[in-house]
């Protein structure tokens, strides 16, 4: 297991790559977002720990261009008590944990193992909730044994979906992880996208799967009403 640490600021690189070598893994360390962006997108790793101030590229940037590029590694984001409101951009990214500093090694330890397991099973080559299944290697939907015709991006939402079933998705994050579109930009591409998404895989069919959160976005997931 290759682990990337970016983290600037020496004693704590140190500190980590130090305490993950001891606990069996394989780690590179650097110290600048662009050297750590360069590494992220050309080796592979299985799971990155990214600063998020980081001197050059911050840790959002970096992340973000990591998806852009469909590295989906899992990501640890670091970022310091003061920052509370990076964490919510950070998971917004794409990020799957954050611990904030300082932290204790073994609670990192304890994450970074969680988020090894579940990156293997985010790797299934196939994903399905109720009597919807999507082969990730044939790129096919079937649902209720019919099969449905989705175009890239329909796949791509709902791949999305079904990886992150059971949490709401904002309009915002979908947009960044579908359409690689700016927190700013128009959402009203990700509301008809939905929409049509949902013509194909819920209309036909019961029980409803995507869910409207008013205010917040969406959520896949099986309910019991
Ligand atoms: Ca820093």
């Amino acid at each position: 297991m290759k682990i990337l640490i970016v983290e600037d600021e020496v004693k704590t690189g140190t500190y980590l790559k130090q305490g993950l070598s001891e606990a069996g893994f394989v780690t590179d360390l650097a110290a600048n977002g662009i050297d750590g962006q360069h590494l992220a997108l050309t080796e592979n790793y299985d799971l990155l720990i990214l600063d998020v101030m980081l001197p050059g590229l911050d840790g959002w940037t970096i992340l973000r261009s990591l998806r852009t590029a469909g590295k989906h590694m899992p990501v640890l984001f670091l970022t310091a008590r003061d920052q509370v409101d990076d964490r919510v951009k950070g998971l917004e990214l794409g990020a799957d944990d954050y611990l904030i500093k300082p932290f204790a090694f073994s609670e990192l330890l304890a994450r970074v193992r969680t988020l090894l397991r579940r990156g293997k099973t985010a790797e299934a080559e196939m994903l399905s909730l109720a009597d919807l299944e999507v082969d990730l290697i044939r790129r096919r939907a079937v649902r209720h044994g019919q099969r449905i015709d989705l175009t890239a991006k329909e796949f791509v939402l709902l791949t999305l979906f079904l990886r992150r079933q059971g949490e709401v998705l904002s309009r915002t994050l979908i947009a960044s992880q579908v359409w690689d579109m700016n927190f700013d930009s128009d959402t009203n591409v990700v509301e008809v996208a939905v929409r049509r998404l949902r013509g194909k895989i819920d209309e036909p069919f019961e029980p409803k799967l995507i869910h409207t959160v008013r205010g917040m976005g969406y959520v896949m997931e099986l309910r019991d009403d």
